[in-house]
């Protein structure tokens, strides 16, 4: 007798595949499409049930009218994890082979006394570093026909099916907490620059470098959320003392800074890189501030 599996509904029991005699038997299946049973409608008899571990490991239990041709108190098959009707779609519907026990789940082997995939995640570590862990190690929560979910810790939408919860899905990760973000914006306040062209380059640039890569983790990692804006004032007057006292400039002062004209000096570049070193020193300690603002400047040296 050999048995033609159909469809996850119906199994087709034949002797000949010509045979009139022919029957079929049924499938039962839970939500997560678990295999659960085999119904032989003839007989209106469920001829063989599965108990399954959470990994997937499957014990036959013997059926009314089962092929062993003797018991029906549901007791373990003498066989535990063979179908009498050579059945091969059991744990989340998947594939068993009968002679290797491993589910064969489209794109990748699953082991399910290991409870680990025999072959490396087809994206690699794209999706996790856990090459072959089965759904992070949370059969429950999940069921992955296709053998693509990912076994790290990022969810990827869109690989995998979400396991029927009666109360709905659950996460297969707890939500990621919001995004850190910082919106930092230099503008020109007021002033006077004998360098127009240049400093508006320079802000522009700063402002280019500030909000993206290394540059912008600086300013995460020192804490900078939200958005905030700075002024540059060339020789605006509480500053300008500073301009006689030392050819260099610059004051941070609340969200001014104040800039002199011997900023022009530096070249576009120079002057981008001078900014961020003020602005910085708004997210560095009093103590200490010159050189956590320097560091900001080697990470923004774009
Ligand atoms: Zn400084």
């Amino acid at each position: 007798m050999t048995i033609v599996p159909q469809s996850l509904g119906q199994l087709h029991v034949n002797g000949e595949l010509d045979d009139a005699g022919d029957s079929s038997l049924y499938y039962l299946h839970d939500a997560n499409f678990n295999v659960t049973g085999l119904v032989d409608r003839a007989e209106t008899a469920v001829v063989e049930r599965y108990m399954y571990e959470p990994y997937g490991r499957v014990t036959v239990l013997n059926g009314a009218d089962d092929a062993d041709e003797s018991v029906n108190d549901w007791s373990v098959d003498s066989d535990p994890d063979t179908s009498d009707w050579s059945n091969e779609l059991l744990y989340c519907g998947y594939r068993r082979d009968a002679e290797s026990a491993l589910y064969h789940v489209r794109n990748r082997y699953y082991h399910p006394t290991l409870g680990r995939w025999l072959s490396r995640d087809t994206i690699g570590y794209m999706g996790g570093i856990h090459l072959v862990a089965y759904l992070l190690n949370s059969p429950l929560k999940a069921t992955d026909p296709e053998g693509l979910l990912y076994g790290g810790d990022q969810p990827q939408p869109g690989r995998g099916r979400p396991r029927y919860e009666p109360n709905g899905p659950t996460p297969l990760t707890p939500p990621l907490p919001p995004p850190r973000w910082a919106n930092i914006q230099l503008q020109v306040h007021s002033g006077d620059s004998c360098c127009k062209e240049d400093s508006d380059a320079a802000i522009k640039a700063a402002n280019q470098r500030m909000n993206t890569g290394k540059c912008k983790q600086w300013f995460l990692d020192h804490d900078a959320s939200g958005s905030d804006t700075y002024h540059i004032n060339f020789h605006s007057s509480p500053f300008k003392v500073m301009c006689y006292i030392t050819p260099m400039w610059t004051w941070a002062l609340s969200h001014d800074i104040g800039v002199c004209k011997s900023a022009c000096d530096y070249g576009v570049d120079g002057m981008a890189s001078l900014f961020i070193h003020e602005v910085a020193h708004h997210y560095c300690p009093v103590l200490g501030g010159e050189e956590c603002a320097v560091s900001a400047q080697e990470a923004c040296r774009d």
